[in-house]
């Protein structure tokens, strides 16, 4: 293996580690970095995951939990929960 390839392969290896490392979301570089499970239901699995670093990932986990909770009340749970105090 010629000394050209090797450097290649290692810049290459660099590149990759990088790229892991960028959140999409803020752009920011950062070892936290990585692929998780937002709590959504989307029909299609690959919605339900993002790559995210672990700041952006409390940012998107406390948006999603106002959404379901948006959701349970507008499906009517509030009434439930009083009906079954009853
Ligand atoms: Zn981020």
């Amino acid at each position: 293996m010629s000394m050209i390839s090797l450097l290649l392969i290692l810049l290459a290896m660099i590149c990759d580690l990088y790229f892991l490392g960028k959140c999409p979301k803020c752009k920011r570089f950062s070892i936290s970095t990585k692929r998780v499970y937002i709590g959504t239901s989307y029909n299609d699995p690959e919605s339900n995951f993002m790559i995210l670093c672990s700041e952006c990932q409390k940012e998107i986990l406390s948006i999603v939990k106002d959404m379901w909770n948006d959701y349970y009340s507008s499906q009517g749970f509030g009434i439930y929960e009083s009906d079954r105090k009853k």
